[in-house]
């Protein structure tokens, strides 16, 4: 199991007031890890490296704590109906991770400790909504698994949901992560997903991150533990051989996870996407990518943040659709496909 541990912590002076901030700090003062105080995460300097590239290496590595000071949150469909954030970015290095346009050029990763006022704001959104139940998606904007190690802060949010008749947590991640979940009384009301993908888009896109084996290996103690369960594919690619090492990832995970019955099993499909800004920063990070990102072989569609995403053509995109979906359902007939898009 691969653990992230940051080479350089700041903390925003107002972040030691809290029980999580003051933890952090003596954990990482303990392991000798350089310490520094900034008056906000927007003035963080000097973070190591000559060249773009080499900086983006060390924001990656470089953490800091904080205080979340909006509560307002974003709707988040078609995964949910909230979002909300315990923690941004990740240390991770998918070359086509959303995060590569929405983090700006110093992708470091923040951790909020004031995950009691955040948790409030979400039983507000639960009240309001009441008597309706409302799920609210905990890695829209990160892989919390990724810090959980020295956070515990999905463990206490798992346990915040399960006191709540119409609250429902979802919770995506890459990360293996998962040990310290295990044992928690969680009442049914999270679901996790692990996102999974080919051998093909792992080896070649997500660097940093645990294999098929490590995350399926995760997600059989997930499911053993009665959490209920589900798997986002994504991106989705056509490569040469796409089929048959799909086939093979949905074969291992039938192999572990068949056992499964606690809760119908869900899947959600996305198709690789790329807009115009993203290529771009993509081509900087990684200028040898093997990304496809050809605008000739792409369809063109509207998104929702007032850009172009350029998506498979409609025959092409069809073909994963129909292909995948059969694969899942062969395999996991009670299972519920989610969403293709
Ligand atoms: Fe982005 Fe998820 Fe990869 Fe982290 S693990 S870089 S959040 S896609």
């Amino acid at each position: 199991m691969y653990l992230f541990i940051p080479e350089t912590v700041y903390f925003e002076p107002e972040a030691l007031d809290y029980p999580l901030g003051a933890k952090l700090y003596e954990y990482f003062f303990k392991k000798d890890i350089p310490i520094y105080k900034t008056t906000s995460h927007n003035r963080v300097t000097g973070i190591k490296g000559d060249s773009e590239v080499e900086k983006y290496l060390h924001s990656k590595r470089t953490l800091v704590v904080g205080v979340k000071k909006t509560m307002k949150l974003e709707p988040c469909r078609p995964s949910a109906d909230y979002s909300f954030s315990l923690t941004t970015g990740c240390p991770a290095h998918c070359e086509y991770c959303y995060l590569q346009t929405t983090m700006g050029k110093r992708p470091y990763i923040r951790i909020y400790v004031n995950l009691d006022q955040i948790l409030g704001t979400i039983q507000k959104y639960i009240q309001k909504n009441f008597p309706q139940k409302t799920t609210f998606e905990a890695a829209s904007s990160s892989d919390p698994i990724a810090v959980e190690h020295f956070t515990g802060s999905i463990a206490k949010t798992i346990e915040f949901f399960a006191n709540q008749q119409q609250g429902r947590l979802r919770i995506v991640t890459k990360f293996d992560n998962i040990d310290s979940l295990t044992k928690i009384n969680h009442q049914g009301h999270t679901r996790f997903r692990f996102s999974i993908n080919s051998n093909y888009v792992i080896k070649n896109f997500e660097h940093s991150t645990p294999s098929i084996e490590q995350r399926i290996q995760a997600a059989k103690k997930i499911a053993q533990a009665e959490y209920p369960l589900g798997f986002i594919i994504a991106p989705i690619m056509i490569y040469d051989g796409w089929e048959q090492e799909y086939t093979n990832m949905f074969n291992q995970l039938k192999h572990n996870i068949d056992f499964y019955s606690k809760d119908n099993l869900t899947f959600e499909l996305i198709q690789h996407r790329y807009t115009q800004s993203a290529k771009r920063i993509i081509l900087e990070r990684f200028p040898k990518t093997k990304l496809e990102m050809d605008d000739q072989s792409r369809s063109k569609k509207w998104g929702k943040y007032g850009k172009y995403k350029y998506v498979y053509p409609a025959d092409k995109s069809d073909d994963i659709k129909q292909y995948i979906s059969i694969l899942i359902k062969e395999r996991f007939p009670n299972s519920i496909i989610e969403y293709f898009t």
